[in-house]
C-alpha cells in the first residue's frame, strides 16, 4: 500500500493532537505543555526520547537495523504572542497567544511520520526526531545548537519543513540554493547637542542629520548592492525629540536589513557603518551602532534538495511540486541547523483558507489538517527513499 494510504489510514489521531496544541498555545522556550505532549507520544511509540536542549526541545531517536547513518528530521513547537480571533471549538484557550504560523501542525506531521516509521521500519538506518521550541524572533534552533544537539545527534543531513498559505493542499514547494533570507537588526543612537528650536545655530540637530542617514542607507541596495544580487535595509523606528519648540540631543534609528548571500549581507553591515560615521562626522555627532545577525541566509544544499524533491514527487507527483520556487526574504531558524549540515527546507501546501488568504502570523490564521497526511508521507517518504528498503 503506497505510504500515504497508510498514513491516511491514522492521521486523524495526529488532527487531534495537532488541535489540541493548537487551543493550547506556548511561546519561546515556555512549550513545556507541548514538549509533555510530544515526548509522551515519541515514549508511546517505543523511541529513545532525549529532553532539555534549548529548555524544552525534544529529541527521539529510531534506529532500525544495522546501518550508522543518521539523518536529522526537524519541527518547531512555538506560538506566538498574537490574539486569535478565530472562535471555532480549537481556538487559543490563552489570551494573546496562538499559534498563527502552524508550528501546531509541524509537530503533529512530524509525529505522525514518526508512528508511521515505528510501525513499518521499512529501512535500516536511525532518524533523528527534532522539535525545536521559539523558531520565531529568538532562535530556539540555534540554542539546540549550542546546546549540543549534533555533537549528541550527529547527522549526515538534516530537513525542515514549514505550511505554505496560499497553495493548494497537496502541492510542495522547493527552492534550491538560497531559499530565505538573512535578518539583521540594528539600532543607532546619535547623539549631538540639544537647543532651542529656534537657536538650531546653538546645537547640533540629530535629526536633521538622521534624517540624512536614512534617506543615504536606501543608497546601500540603490548603489552598492550588485543589481543582480537582493538585499533589503528597511528602517522602521525613528524616535527622537519630545517638545515642540526643542531641538533633541540623540536620535535612535533602527531597522532590519536581509540578504540572500553572506556577501551582500556583509557589504550592507560595513556600509551601513561608512554612511552613519561619516555623515556624523560630517555634522559633529557621535554615535554608536548595534548590528544583531540574528538569522543566517538559509541554504538548502544541492544533493539534498534533490533528496527532497524526490521525496516530494513521490507524494504528490511532478505537477504538484513548484520547484524551484522563489526564495523570499523572510527569515526562519533552521537556517541554523543548516549551517553546520547539508539539508533541505521545503514548504508544504495549506490551502487558500476559508476567506481566501489565510496568511501566516494574522489573527485568523488556522493549519489545515488536510496537509498532515501530505507532510507526513513526505517525510516517511524521505527517509525510506534515503535509508532504502527493508533492514529485514
Ligand atoms: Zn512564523
Ligand atoms: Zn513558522
Amino acid at each position: 500500500m503506497p505510504i500515504k494510504e497508510e498514513i491516511a489510514a491514522f492521521a486523524q489521531e495526529f488532527g487531534a493532537i495537532r488541535r489540541d496544541i493548537h487551543a493550547h498555545p506556548e511561546t519561546a522556550f515556555e512549550e513545556f505543555r507541548t514538549a509533555d505532549i510530544v515526548a509522551e507520544k515519541l515514549t508511546d511509540l517505543g523511541l529513545k526520547v532525549y529532553r532539555g536542549l534549548a529548555t524544552t526541545g525534544v529529541v527521539g531517536t529510531l534506529s532500525v537495523g544495522t546501518s550508522n547513518r543518521a539523518i536529522g528530521l526537524r519541527a518547531d513547537m512555538d506560538a506566538l504572542d498574537i490574539h486569535e480571533e478565530n472562535t471555532f471549538d480549537h481556538a487559543s484557550t490563552i489570551d494573546g497567544k496562538m499559534h498563527a504560523c502552524g508550528h501546531d501542525g509541524h509537530t503533529a506531521m512530524l509525529l505522525c511520520a514518526a508512528r508511521y516509521l515505528t510501525e513499518t521500519k521499512n529501512f535500516n538506518g536511525t532518524v533523528h526526531f527534532i522539535f525545536q521550541p521559539a523558531e520565531e524572533n529568538v532562535a530556539g534552533g540555534r540554542v539546540m545548537v549550542e546546546d549540543g544537539l549534533f555533537e549528541l545527534f550527529p547527522v549526515e543531513a538534516v530537513y525542515g519543513m514549514h505550511n505554505l498559505p496560499g497553495v493548494p493542499v497537496g502541492k510542495f514547494a522547493v527552492q534550491p540554493g538560497s531559499a530565505m533570507a538573512s535578518a539583521d537588526m540594528f539600532t543607532i543612537e546619535i547623539t549631538g547637542k540639544g537647543s532651542h528650536g529656534a537657536h538650531p545655530h546653538q546645537g547640533i540637530d540629530p535629526i536633521v542629520t538622521g534624517a540624512e542617514i536614512v534617506t543615504a542607507f536606501q543608497r546601500i541596495v540603490g548603489r552598492t548592492i550588485n543589481p543582480i544580487e537582493t538585499g533589503v535595509v528597511s528602517v522602521t523606528q525613528f524616535h527622537a525629540g519630545r517638545a515642540m519648540n526643542v531641538i533633541p540631543e540623540t536620535a535612535v534609528i533602527k531597522g532590519t536589513c536581509r540578504a540572500l548571500k553572506r556577501e551582500v549581507q556583509d557589504q550592507i553591515e560595513a556600509r551601513m557603518e561608512q554612511i552613519v560615521s561619516g555623515i556624523c562626522a560630517a555634522h559633529g555627532l557621535t554615535y554608536s551602532i548595534e548590528y544583531d545577525r540574528r538569522y543566517p541566509v538559509l541554504i538548502n544544499t544541492p544533493e539534498e534538495t534533490s533528496k527532497a524533491v524526490s521525496a516530494a514527487i513521490a507524494v504528490a507527483g511532478e505537477e504538484n511540486v513548484l520547484y524551484p520556487h522563489p526564495p523570499t526574504m523572510g527569515s526562519e531558524d533552521f537556517a541554523w541547523m543548516l549551517q553546520d549540515n547539508p539539508g533541505c527546507y521545503i514548504r508544504v501546501g495549506n490551502g487558500e483558507g476559508e476567506d481566501g488568504g489565510c496568511v501566516v502570523h494574522n489573527p485568523k490564521y488556522d493549519f489545515n489538517d488536510d496537509a498532515i497526511v501530505w507532510g507526513a508521507s513526505y517525510w516517511a517518504t524521505l527517509v525510506e527513499q534515503e535509508f532504502g528498503g527493508s533492514a529485514a
